[in-house]
């Protein structure tokens, strides 16, 4: 519901991407993502709006899941009529293939910008400081109580902008964030070096403390974007009795990871959890069979 229709996490990151895209005359966007990116199709979105092209490194991440004919973001990727996809193998580095395509359209005569996978980078992460900022004025305004933030965290930028904005803004709440295509061992690192990386765009006039980077594992499995009976559960039970749509590849394994934790007894029963919604139900179509 944030806008970049219809929108989800990417749209916040955007925010401040393309604000810095423009501001360097760019006239095209490259970004990468998998079959399925709700973050390519958010900045295309976006590229639409703002009278630019836009170019895609798609990472065929589970080996022959690329379909030109794929349902859901893939879909719009071709209704929205994006400028080319570059499919490269699972593996490959993403950042040398957007490199190979900013020269070839540099060589065009073209001013393009890079956006990394997801819109992690520092200036992404911003986005995710001004909704901590704005959950804080909806906790005064609202007078609610939350005790435990769970959030997604697969690229990083959410879950680590997030937990800079916290920080920063005194909002001594802990996050958690379940991992959608690593185990904590792997994600919080990531997640702590780009909360670092937001500090420092504040002249690290806060600094982030390790352990305020929490994660938890064992939803995501078998794979990223691979269901599993946790995810499958949580979306049903979302839909049925809340009317809320959740995603097969993000969401829904975050309300998995939720749901378990809760069973687990790892909150109390008078605790107040927020569940932050970061989108993603476009990709629900390219699923349907599995959740028929
Ligand atoms: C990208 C994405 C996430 C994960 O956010 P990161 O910033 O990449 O960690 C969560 N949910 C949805 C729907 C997404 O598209």
């Amino acid at each position: 519901m944030l806008g970049l229709s219809p929108g989800g996490n990417k749209t916040r990151k955007l925010e401040f991407l393309i604000a810095d895209a423009l501001a360097k005359s760019a006239d095209c966007l490259i970004t990468c993502g998998a079959p399925q990116s709700n973050h390519c199709r958010i900045t295309l979105t976006a590229a639409r709006k703002e009278g630019l092209q836009c170019h895609f490194v798609i990472e065929e991440r589970v080996p022959g899941t690329y379909s030109e004919t794929a349902s859901g973001n893939n879909f719009i990727f071709h209704l929205m009529s994006v400028d080319s996809i570059t499919v490269v193998p699972a593996g490959t580095n993403m950042a040398e293939a957007m490199e190979r395509v900013h020269e070839k359209l540099r060589r065009l005569g073209h001013r393009p910008y890079i956006i990394p996978g997801g819109g992690s980078n520092a200036l992404g992460g911003l986005g995710y400081v001004a909704c901590a900022q704005e959950l804080q004025q909806q906790f005064f305004e609202l007078g609610l109580a939350i005790d435990h933030v769970i959030v997604g965290s697969g690229s990083s930028g959410t879950h680590g902008g997030l937990v800079a904005g916290f920080v920063g803004n005194n909002i001594d709440i802990p996050i958690v964030g379940v991992g959608v295509s690593r185990d904590p061992q792997d994600q919080e690192p990531l997640v702590y070096k780009e909360a670092c990386a937001v500090a420092e765009l504040f002249n690290n006039v806060f600094t982030i403390p390790r352990q305020r980077v929490v994660s938890v594992g064992g939803y995501w499995q078998p794979k990223y974007s691979l269901p599993n009976a946790p995810m499958i559960e949580a979306v049903k039970l979302f839909a049925t009795t809340e009317g809320v749509l959740l995603d097969p590849v993000y969401t829904g394994k975050v309300a998995a990871g939720m749901i378990g934790m809760i069973r687990e007894g790892k909150f109390k029963k008078n605790e107040n959890l927020l569940f932050i919604h970061t989108g993603g139900a476009t990709a629900l179509h390219a699923y349907e069979s599995i959740l028929r």
